[in-house]
């Protein structure tokens, strides 16, 4: 049995012991990190937005032929 524990909790990130400036977290790194995860966790970035920007006639954009 070790002495006096610290009281301190982990960083949620990457599990070091929190800094009293970034609680919960030990640096501003993960504290950003962690925003960063609660920011896009909700939805995916479209990585392939300028796929269909031009050169595929979609037939959306086209006038409805009848
Ligand atoms: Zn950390």
């Amino acid at each position: 049995m070790a002495t006096a524990k610290p009281r301190r909790r982990k960083c949620p990130i990457c599990g070091k012991l929190e800094v009293e400036a970034f609680r919960p977290f030990c640096s501003e790194r993960c504290k950003s990190l962690d925003l960063h995860r609660w920011l896009t966790g909700g939805y995916v970035i479209p990585v392939s937005e300028d796929d269909d920007e031009d050169g595929q006639p979609d037939s959306r954009s086209k006038p409805p032929e009848d």
